[in-house]
């Protein structure tokens, strides 16, 4: 079975958050299923230079105002068809925006060019390749649905998969004209949307199958509250909605051969955290105790609860925690953190920043991670940390409460608990699961239980990429019936 995969991301060339993660790992976990994966990427500079031996297969004199190329090449393992498009994608910045953040205010040509070849490949354009499948993710790549329903490959099975349904790429109406579509798509059951055009909506009609990365935010994503202005559309799909958690890249999450880490370790034997704690506690320049350090790595949003974690850090510090924080985002909230840190130095380090080598030592060193997200469509640091022994204390909604066993008596009775989860969203009730945790931390035992059943876990991509295939095989099946 060929599948196209149609991304914004993938690790290793290109990673603002999860999505690249699932996008980079999911081709291998399938090869072994008998799924053979082609992903379909925007030529970013960084992609570009990572291009060696390509081979061109096809060429747009004139693709969104510019002549264009697709290029064929493996990649760091990965079997991609690269969008040469200079006037689209050769910019210095991030992929979505400039240094300073700012959107590109192209980025619906960019991505409806994205969209148009993914679309055009669907048709054969490519010689001598013809996908079974196509898999979009996210708004940046859900045209290619919506391509693919108004021209030629309207017969091949299609899923749009929602990492995260606060990014919809909407845009006004005037931008319709450029689409090159049909007039009638210009419509409710179309690309239209509150008046403008929505690119993922887009992609939410179009679709055979909606996924997103857990089955308890299918559901969420169902209601107003988590619906972001969708939900009445995913509720009329919701017979094609799945939710598939996602799993951990085991080569480079692996706590016995991490490079990162001051010490390897196994889940038999933890020793080695300690030296990991030290190694943190040194980097960060917190004090040398034997108290909990809980550590925090994430964007710096609203979306992740960080305002609610500084509104408790004051009595946190008092119940003799220490706080080992990494992360960048909104300046408010890094700002009232690096204010915590002076307040409580020995006790709070901050680092603003992405760095992912002491993401990966904070995991192998902290006690626990908190994550106490707003939504999280299923959130990756919280596998990591099961993976680790770095007990996962997180906010029950979306993947954090399909992944984490919450430690109440009866799970710790049973040996069962991997974590703590907490709600209402609010900060009484994350004070009080990070107080829970700091009880069992003081019984060495009971937290060693914890934190070796979490790393026992099945977080693995082959156990997603079966359902993944599962799905396509159904589709399939759908096609031919
Ligand atoms: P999201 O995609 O919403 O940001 P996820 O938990 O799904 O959240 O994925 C976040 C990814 O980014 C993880 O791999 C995490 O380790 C990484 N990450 C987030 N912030 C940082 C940071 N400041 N430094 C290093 N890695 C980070």
């Amino acid at each position: 079975m060929q599948v196209l995969s149609v991304t914004p991301e993938i690790f290793p060339l290109i990673k603002t958050g999860g999505l690249a993660d699932v996008t980079g790992a999911l081709p291998a976990a399938l090869a072994g299923l008998g799924v053979a994966t082609r992903s379909l990427v925007p030529g970013y500079p960084v992609v570009m230079n990572a291009l060696k031996k390509k081979k061109t297969v096809h060429h747009y004199p004139a693709l969104q105002g510019g002549k264009a190329a697709l290029h064929s090449a493996e990649i760091a393992g990965l079997d991609m068809l690269v969008l040469d498009a200079p006037h689209l994608f050769d910019r210095p910045g991030g992929p979505y925006g400039d240094v300073t953040g700012a959107d590109w205010q192209d980025n619906w040509r960019r991505f409806a060019a994205l969209g148009r070849v993914g679309a055009d490949i669907a048709a054969g354009v490519v010689k001598d390749y013809r996908p079974d499948i196509v898999h979009a993710h996210d708004w940046q790549s859900a045209m290619t649905l919506a391509y693919m329903r108004y021209g030629e490959a309207a017969d091949v099975p299609s899923v749009m998969t929602v990492h995260n349904l606060a990014f919809q790429g909407q845009f006004g109406a005037s931008i319709f004209a450029g689409l090159g579509l049909p007039q009638q798509a210009m419509a409710l059951d179309g690309v239209e949307y509150y008046g403008g055009v929505g690119f993922l909506k887009a992609g939410l009609q179009a679709a055979w199958a909606i996924t997103t990365v857990s089955p308890t935010y299918a559901q969420e994503i169902r209601t107003p509250a988590f619906g972001m202005g969708l939900d009445g559309l995913i509720n009329l799909r919701s017979p094609d909605l799945y939710g598939i958690v996602n799993g951990i890249d085991d080569d480079i999450w692996n706590p016995e051969t991490d490079s990162h880490l001051a010490a390897t370790y196994t889940s038999k034997s933890l020793k080695g955290r300690k030296a990991n704690k030290r190694a943190i506690e040194e980097r960060m320049t917190l004090d040398r105790d034997d108290g909990p350090i809980y550590c925090v790595v994430s964007r710096l949003t609203w979306q992740k609860g960080i305002d609610i974690l500084s509104t408790i850090i004051d009595p946190v510090v008092a119940s003799g925690a220490r706080l080992a924080i990494l992360g960048s985002g909104d300046a408010g909230l890094e700002g009232a953190l690096l204010a915590a840190a002076a307040r409580h130095r020995g006790r709070v380090g901050v680092v603003i920043g992405y760095d992912e080598g002491l993401s990966h030592l904070l995991q192998g060193g902290a006690d626990g991670i908190l994550i106490p997200s707003r939504f999280e469509p299923c959130g990756l640091t919280q596998l990591y940390g099961l993976r680790y022994g770095c007990v996962p204390i997180v906010a029950r909604t979306g993947g954090l409460a399909d992944t984490v066993i919450d430690a109440n008596e009866a799970a710790v009775a049973a040996g069962v608990a991997t974590g703590f989860q907490f709600a209402p969203e609010d900060a009484g009730a994350f004070h009080h699961a990070i107080s829970r945790a700091n009880a069992l931390h003081a019984e060495p035992a009971v937290w060693a239980a914890i934190q070796k059943q979490g790393m026992k876990s099945d977080i693995s991509w082959d156990r997603s990429a079966q359902k993944y295939a599962a799905l396509y095989r159904m589709l399939l099946s759908k096609r031919d019936a």
